[in-house]
């Protein structure tokens, strides 16, 4: 436990959501500053230095895709953007230029504090000293230090491109990953529109670390976003 409360950011400028992402982010023991307008946030993501920032897509002043980009000028705080229904472009937008995370509006308590929890986890490990290089999740193990991967105790060979696939999903446990991130960090720069590549290898990697690549329990398709590896075993129960 810290003595001092993690603080989130909620930038958003309709009052009704505003009271609503306070009273569930206070309500889960954390202290939340808010703004109503881009450059207010933007302002208030630099004095305050929160552990999670909440951001609203539409705004009034700057759009919240620029908040985006600007905000990751100087900072890594995790920020997960809330989007309209409908605004699955800017959604992704917002994921390439840095967002870590979204929720499509009208969202449930449960899934805010899910995203909160996956994001707040990751804002610690980032200030605390060397990353983790195992990585566990029902019966997949996978150690990025050995580069080993088993399933159910039995060792699975993946080929280097199946493997590195895997390792950029288990750096991002928990996290969406757009089609256009994978890409580029498993294929390189040159890989522009070869989203096909993608969709191939995730099938062959489902097949191999999935009891049933028809219905999987590990790596989620995110329709139309991408894809994100599943953070923890408690998620599994939903
Ligand atoms: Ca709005």
């Amino acid at each position: 436990m810290t003595a001092s409360k993690e603080v989130v950011l909620v930038i958003e400028d309709e009052l009704p959501m505003r009271r609503f992402l306070n009273a569930l982010v206070e309500g889960h023991g954390l202290r939340v500053i808010e703004a109503a307008t881009g450059r207010e946030g933007i302002s208030l993501a630099a004095s305050h230095n929160p552990d999670v920032i909440l951001l609203d897509l539409g705004l009034p002043d700057l759009d919240g895709l620029e908040v985006t980009s600007r905000i990751r000028e100087w900072s890594q705080t995790p920020i997960i953007v809330l989007s309209a229904r409908g605004m699955e472009e800017d959604k992704i937008d917002a994921l390439d230029r840095g967002a870590d995370d979204y929720l499509t509006k009208p969202f449930g308590a449960g899934e805010l504090l899910a995203r909160l929890r996956v994001a707040l986890r990751h804002s610690r490990l980032k200030s605390s000293g060397p990353p983790q290089s195992a990585f566990t999740l029902g019966e997949l193990e996978v150690d990025l230090a050995a580069r080993r991967v088993l399933v159910a105790g039995e060792e699975v060979h993946l080929t280097p491109l199946q493997y590195k696939l895997l390792a950029t999903l288990v750096q991002h446990a928990g996290r969406v990953l757009t089609h256009r991130q994978i890409l580029k960090r498993v294929w390189g720069h040159d890989s522009a529109g070869q989203e096909h590549y993608v969709r191939v290898y995730m099938a062959q990697l489902r097949r191999k670390i999935e009891r049933d690549p028809a219905q999987p329990r590990y790596i989620l398709t995110e329709t139309g976003v991408g894809y994100r590896l599943r953070a923890e075993l408690e998620d599994l129960s939903r």
